[in-house]
């Protein structure tokens, strides 16, 4: 897609339409509360965290759009100023609360950003969004996919997060005299908590701003900022350490629990207990040939350890929102890009997803572009009304849509274009809304 166009998670560069995946703080480095520029596509839950985030944000610059819908774009090829259209659809990412991938068709062919996702292939959720995916691509190969490539190489090989957070529910169990920290992310992992709290029948502590997020995400009698209501207390990740688990050991035994897909680890200092080396080893058997059964009569068939403790006091467990080497293999199998790229590019185990993926990618079946298909039956497979929907959050206008009306007029983005032409318009269909899902 041509520079200035559509911009995903990148706030930086000038563009007419931008999109946010998800709130993960590595999403949105340069999106600040000041932000004027545009208004920013995003899902009905991350638009409902968002003032927590960035407080005094502008909100009539939040566009919310609905998973499964497609939308539509009026905008402007920098390169030559001729009009076109750009649709695109919110995607579940099955990563953390509000995330979705963002796919989008245009004059451009088919293009696939997926933010941060997790692809477990047998969940019923997964099925949903694997049916949703394939009803929108309608047959067509991805041109370019952007892809989550956090963990891009055969060594994450890990369980799904069902069968890793019953791992956590263990550990837990078998430490029936212990307190227990575990190390979350200021979004996220709320699946692993509620889980927890429900096969334990207790609440669980969370710090005073998490509780706020839990609230807002619905959770209103399972956390708790009372200490003494529960002996399970979530706490960030940037608290969790050895020097604060050997504290807290000083006064009441307690072990920690670090969810993630990457071993957690200790500084190399001592040599003896070096985990730096166990970066990119799996602490998994080796998956043998192809991904396709990793369950089998609905468990785990490997023949994983159960936990990998690392510390005598924490225990290390691959519960991970982003998607294993499998899943990712599974997943491009299924979109057959022409090409791909890496959206992490800042990881020191960085990894070109073309190094390992690269085979999976091209082929010689040609591309039916929209284009063609366009000219073919003639204009029938434009976006149709049952699967468009408004993107327009409420009747509220902008700053920039009020200059327009009085006829001043911003001078940047897709507003612009609305002065000009009938605008970017989000196009306005009327729909129903069991128009694409079943
Ligand atoms: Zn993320």
């Amino acid at each position: 897609m041509e520079k200035g166009l559509v911009s995903v998670d990148r706030w930086t560069e000038g563009s007419q339409a931008y999109f946010l995946t998800h709130l993960h703080s590595d999403h949105t480095q340069g999106l600040s509360s000041t932000w004027s520029r545009a208004p920013i596509f995003c899902s009905r839950i991350t638009a409902k965290l968002f003032p927590f985030k960035f407080p005094d944000f502008n909100l009539s610059l939040l566009r919310v759009v609905d998973v499964g819908f497609w939308y539509s774009l009026s905008l402007v090829f920098p390169s030559s100023a001729s009009r076109t259209t750009v649709e695109f659809m919110p995607i579940h990412a099955h990563h953390c609360p509000g995330a979705v991938m963002f796919l989008f068709r245009g004059d451009f062919g088919w293009m696939l950003y997926t933010g941060d996702f997790r692809w477990e292939a047998n969940s019923e959720r997964a099925q949903l969004g694997r049916t949703t995916l394939l009803n929108a691509l309608k047959g067509h190969r991805l041109d370019v996919l952007h892809l989550d490539n956090t963990y891009c190489n055969p060594s994450y090989d890990f369980p799904p997060r069902s069968v890793a957070a019953q791992q956590v529910v263990d550990i837990i169990v078998s430490h029936p005299e212990h307190d227990i920290i575990i190390g979350i992310d200021t979004l996220g992992k709320e699946e692993l908590l509620l889980r927890i709290s429900r096969l334990l029948k207790t609440k669980i502590w969370v710090w005073p701003e998490r509780l706020q997020t839990m609230h807002l995400l619905g959770f209103h009698h399972i956390f708790t900022t009372k200490t003494t209501l529960t002996r399970i207390r979530a706490v960030p990740r940037y608290s969790f350490s050895i020097d604060t688990l050997e504290e807290l050991n000083k006064k009441c035994p307690t072990i920690g629990i670090m969810p993630s897909g990457v071993p957690w680890l200790m500084k190399p200092s001592d040599g003896a207990d070096n985990l730096f080396g166990s970066l990119l080893t799996s602490h998994y058997k080796k998956r043998q040939g192809s991904t396709s059964g990793r369950l089998q009569n609905g468990k785990f068939k490997d023949n994983i350890k159960p936990v990998d403790g690392r510390h005598r006091y924490i225990y290390s467990v691959p519960y991970s929102d982003h998607s294993c080497y499998a899943e990712l293999q599974e997943f491009i199998e299924l979109v057959q890009p022409i090409s791909m790229k890496g959206i992490v590019s800042s990881s020191c185990c960085y990894v070109d997803p073309v190094y390992y993926f690269g085979r999976l990618c091209g082929g010689s079946k040609p591309l039916e572009r929209l284009s063609d298909k366009q000219e073919k039956e003639d204009g029938s497979e434009r976006v149709v009304a049952p699967e468009m929907k408004s993107c327009l959050v409420s009747a509220k206008s902008t700053n920039t849509d009020r200059k327009r009306k009085t006829g001043k007029g911003g001078s940047t983005g897709i507003h612009a274009l609305r002065r000009v032409r009938r605008g970017a318009k989000i196009i306005q269909n009327d729909f129903s809304a069991d128009s694409l899902e079943s």
